[in-house]
């Protein structure tokens, strides 16, 4: 048998997790919150599947969902989205990102991809026999040089895919990254898959910056989102796509294949349950709260950091203990110590060792205070 992908193992946060668990260690590595969900979302869940929601949902997503994402989007951002032909509800953001590569990128055509650079773009690109182009992000700040962007253009440039809050950086764009990136696409034809799941998950008052609030890259957008990172339930797999319409027919060609749809109770119990803004618009303090708790205990430690500002990881340089090899260390943390984090080299296709771990702070207080005082002590 050939492999298509020949060069891809196991994922990171599979493997870490694993480790962790096999160690009895405290398992900051993948992203995934550790406590329970609203008892009120649970609740739902509940509530529709017992009431007999429980067949195939619409190929393009429950009806009323749709319509309240269309809501929020609208009020958060000022951008109009038709919920009948412009929103389309996901196996999750996975999916979604996926069918936005699928249904865009052909054989030969570049896709601009910043790293450290979540790991499934990847391997969706390399499947449509895309050709990354890499722009590799610096710690600490992880800023982009958009007049490095601009020359990485080229005719055969067919998609650029952006991350914002960014995982697994904690950075976030601002509003002038958004003029920037308007300004390169302007009159090309050039798409643009916005990574944007931790819309919520923002920090220290600054507002998200989705790719809708400029028009002209609303029109060449796919913006994708999650609810497994916002309401706690990243097993639930529910996600979802905004793009034009024209760009919505061909994302839904792919989707109807991969998937068709999805859990069809989940999907009425978010739609009642985000009737109620406060249960989105509490998030950012919510994880705000967590990443200080996660800061201050580790505030006299030997790591250095600065603080996330969005997402819920925070990455640290322990570049002041030792000169070990992140992925390396962080197998020998997990293994000695008892703390899982995930090494960001993994996020680099030439396996960038910058000496800086990523920690996910989306964990009971408690597990996080514990994570500190091992940490503080190295
Ligand atoms: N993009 C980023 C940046 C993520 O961190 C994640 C979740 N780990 C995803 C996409 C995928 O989200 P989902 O779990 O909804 O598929
Ligand atoms: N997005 C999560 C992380 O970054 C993991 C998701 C997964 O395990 N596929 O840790």
């Amino acid at each position: 048998f050939k492999s298509k992908l020949p060069n891809l193992g196991t994922t990171i946060f599979t493997t870490m997790s694993a480790l962790a668990a096999e160690h009895g260690a405290l398992n900051l590595s993948q992203g995934f919150p550790n406590f329970a969900a609203d008892p009120e979302l649970l609740r739902l869940l509940g509530e529709y599947s017992t009431h007999g929601f429980n067949q195939y949902a619409p190929m393009t997503g429950v009806r009323e969902l749709r319509e309240q994402l269309s809501l929020k989007t609208k009020k958060l951002y000022g951008a109009h989205y038709d919920s009948e032909t412009e929103v389309t509800i996901s196996s999750g953001a996975t999916e979604a990102i996926f069918a936005a590569i699928a249904a865009t990128v052909s054989a030969g055509d570049e896709v601009i991809v910043f790293e450290p650079a979540y790991d499934s773009y990847l391997p969706a690109i390399d499947l449509c026999g895309g050709i990354p182009v890499y722009i590799t992000l610096h710690y600490p700040d992880f800023q982009i040089d958009w007049d490095l962007v601009k020359s990485k253009i080229s005719p055969k440039t067919k998609m650029i895919i952006v991350n914002t809050p960014h995982n697994p950086t904690g950075s976030v764009f601002s509003e002038n990254d958004i003029n920037e990136l308007a300004k390169i696409v302007a009159d090309r034809d050039i798409y643009l898959v916005g990574d944007e799941v931790y819309e919520h998950i923002i920090f220290d008052g600054l507002s998200h910056q989705s790719l809708c609030t400029n028009s002209a890259l609303k029109e060449k957008s796919f913006i994708c989102g999650s609810f497994g990172k916002t309401f706690h339930i990243t097993g639930w797999k529910i996600g979802y796509c905004f793009a034009p319409k024209e760009l919505s027919v061909e994302f839904r060609k792919i989707h109807q294949y991969l998937t068709f749809s999805t859990f069809t109770p989940a999907q009425y119990a978010l739609a009642k349950y985000l009737e109620n803004e406060n249960n989105y618009l509490s998030i950012p303090s919510f994880y705000q709260r967590k990443r200080d708790v996660f800061l201050e205990s580790i505030a006299g430690s030997r790591f250095e950091f600065i603080p996330s500002k969005g997402s819920f990881f925070q990455n640290v340089s322990y570049a002041n203990i030792t000169d070990a090899n992140d992925a390396e260390y962080a197998i020998q943390l997990t293994k000695t110590i008892g703390v899982a984090s995930i090494p960001t080299s993994v996020f680099y296709h030439q396996k960038l060792d910058q000496k800086v771990l990523r920690f996910c702070f989306a964990k009971d207080d408690e597990t996080l205070q514990k994570a500190g005082e091992i940490l503080s002590k190295l």
